[in-house]
């Protein structure tokens, strides 16, 4: 599936959704420990499988005072010569939150997958809340669980993920409520269980806030 990764990432250039470097996935098989993420400041254009990072999910029990408390890290673990020199997505602190448990998609895969679309970027730019142009457009709410925006962030924050993760209702199991969350002047994050499913959310909202500017009715 890193092939198919690197096959909707070339899509999302070719569609304005990113530029040359912008732009990060990262995918889990859920008997796995580990997951794969993109490397930082890769084009995109010409990303290879053996590029990803593999990233490790360590977790542990704090069972101080007879209380038992999660707590998770993540590691780089070796891959491929050409991925050693590299270094995962300043976002991994999103991809990792949203990995470290996988909730609805136990006993599947699960994808996340950010990039920066004009037309939802520009409709939250606009002032929408991208969750709720949803009621309007069956087609739309029918296929994807739009959360409401998450506000102005600092990319390749701690904050912005967890901005991210309290607007997609992320619960300390991994379920999530929701397949897509637009971010304010930047992009937007989609998860489900294949790359193109989570690109196919994507796809979605972007072809309806094109609509709706178009529309010039919001
Ligand atoms: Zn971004």
């Amino acid at each position: 599936m890193l092939e198919t990764i690197c096959d909707i990432m070339t899509d999302a250039y070719k569609r304005n959704w990113i530029t040359s470097r912008d732009g990060n996935v990262s995918i889990r098989h859920h008997d796995r420990d580990h997951f794969y993420i993109t490397p930082s400041g890769v084009r995109k254009q010409t990303l290879q499988p053996d590029q990803f990072k593999k990233i490790k999910i360590n977790k542990w029990i704090n069972s101080g005072n007879g209380v038992g408390v999660f707590g998770y890290g993540w590691e780089d673990v070796p891959y491929t010569d050409i991925s050693s020199a590299l270094r995962p997505s300043g976002e991994i602190p999103l991809h990792f939150g949203l990995q470290k448990e996988m909730g609805q998609h136990s006993n599947d895969v699960r994808v996340v997958v950010h990039v920066h679309p004009t037309y939802c970027v520009a409709a939250m730019h606009a002032g929408i809340d991208l969750s709720t142009i949803v009621d309007s457009f069956p087609e739309l709410s029918r296929y994807t669980k739009v959360a409401p925006n998450v506000g102005d962030v600092p990319p390749i924050s701690q904050e912005l993920a967890d901005q991210c993760f309290e607007k997609l209702q992320l619960d300390n199991n991994g379920k999530i409520k929701f397949d897509i969350v637009g971010i304010k002047g930047h992009g937007v994050v989609a998860i489900d269980t294949s790359p193109w499913r989570a690109y196919e959310h994507i796809e979605r909202l972007e072809h309806i806030c094109k609509i709706v500017l178009a529309s010039g009715n919001y």
